[in-house]
């Protein structure tokens, strides 16, 4: 089986997340080769083929380019399965690969069982497995589910030029806006997960945020409730983050959170469920009601 990996770059940079493909990859026991507009001094460590497609002509992110591109690497590898990363990138061009080739596309995919892909259901509350409607197919791979996979080596490049002209222009990127707080530098995030509640109780999780000279984090459902600001969520739709410390109170341990937390260097997780998901990813689960187990945490750290 032959899979065709579709690498990011960004601002100057190749993404880490790139190596997550090889993970994917080396989950399906397939072969692979990858593609990349890049600039040639950033190229993955990778001892496969590499079609490249140079950033200074292609833009960094350009649909129609990109697109052709993939189209001339697709042509040659002959792949069964293209596979994208589920970002930004990801989202916008995987559709329009798989839309111009009359084939399947299956997103999302957070794990491989039996050959088919898990996908996620009613809002990510449920997974079920799928297979492609058709024989080839292209994949997205949500972020965080597969290892990140860093064989070493050099590539051997194939090189791409596109021949096509887009009335689309890559202008550049803009910081978004300040947030109150950087997550990305804390060095102790202590979360507020639904388990919390309700709106009220979420100052006993800042209470020990505090003591610890850390910030505070929140689950989706907790921003979604309006119990706390976005610049908190942590997550693939909220920051990722790698503090020493991390601690998730009343949080179940969905794929989607793990993808934002799970580099953290120690994980304590508190919930009333020993069989939570979020039981894989700590390295210290405490089983008791959060409302109880916070703050007495916090008042022994004030004495
Ligand atoms: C496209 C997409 C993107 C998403 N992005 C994100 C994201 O960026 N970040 C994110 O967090 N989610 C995200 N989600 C949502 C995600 O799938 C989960 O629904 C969410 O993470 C669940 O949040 P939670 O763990 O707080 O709540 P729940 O899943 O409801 O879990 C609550 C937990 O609290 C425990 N609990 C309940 N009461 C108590 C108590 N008294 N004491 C102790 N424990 C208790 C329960 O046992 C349970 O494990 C996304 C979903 C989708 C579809």
């Amino acid at each position: 089986m032959k899979t065709l990996l579709i690498g990011e770059y960004r601002e100057g940079r190749l993404l880490e997340s790139t190596y997550e493909l090889l993970g994917f990859a080396q989950a399906l026991g397939a072969d692979s080769s990858l593609f990349i507009v890049a600039r040639e001094d950033q190229l993955p460590a990778f001892a496969g083929k590499l079609y490249l497609a140079d950033a200074a002509a292609a833009g960094e992110y350009n649909p129609d380019l990109h697109r052709e591109l993939i189209f001339q690497a697709v042509e040659q590898e002959q792949p069964d399965y293209i596979v994208f990363l589920h970002s930004s990138y990801g989202w916008d061009l995987a559709p329009r690969v798989a839309a111009k080739l009359k084939i399947a596309q299956v997103s999302e995919i957070s794990a491989i069982t039996a050959g088919e892909f898990e996908v996620g259901c009613c809002n990510a509350k449920m997974r079920r497995s799928v297979k492609p409607a058709t024989e080839k197919a292209v994949l997205t791979i949500q972020a965080g589910a597969f290892p990140v996979l860093q064989p070493g080596g050099s590539p051997q490049i194939r090189k791409l030029t596109a021949s096509l002209s887009s009335n689309l222009e890559f202008v550049g990127y803009e910081p978004a806006e300040a947030k109150d707080v950087d997550l990305a530098k804390a060095e102790v995030i202590v979360t507020a997960g639904r388990g919390i509640g309700k709106k009220e109780n979420v100052p006993v999780i800042h209470a020990l945020a505090k003591a610890l000279g850390g910030e505070l984090g929140a689950s989706r459902p907790v921003v979604d409730a309006g119990w706390v600001e976005h610049s908190h969520q942590v997550g693939t739709t909220g920051q990722t983050v790698s503090p020493k410390l991390y601690i998730a109170c009343g949080v179940s341990g969905a794929i989607q959170h793990l993808a934002g937390m799970k580099k953290s260097d120690f994980i304590i997780a508190i919930n009333k469920d020993k069989d939570a998901p979020i039981g894989e990813v700590a390295d210290v689960l405490v089983v008791a009601d959060v409302m109880q187990f916070v703050p007495a945490m916090t008042a022994k750290l004030g004495r």
